[in-house]
């Protein structure tokens, strides 16, 4: 059963909270194209990447706090 968490978006999903990692997850929106478009948003601001525990890219870490320097 995933965790729903009501924003002005619409719902968002934790996905894969079976994950030992699960806390790490991005909330995110569980329709394909609501998802898309949420994805664009936040990788405009954020690093995705994958998740340790699971595998999935479903953490996304702001480009301030990431490591991203070329
Ligand atoms: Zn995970």
């Amino acid at each position: 059963m995933n965790r729903i968490i009501l924003c002005g978006g619409g719902p968002l999903v934790v996905p894969n909270q079976d994950c030992p990692n699960a806390a790490a997850h991005e909330p995110q929106p569980a329709g394909y194209v609501a998802w898309h478009q949420w994805a664009g948003r936040m990788a405009q601001t954020h690093k995705q990447r994958r998740c340790d525990g699971c595998g999935l890219h479903n953490i996304w870490t702001p480009f301030r706090m990431a490591k991203t320097d070329k």
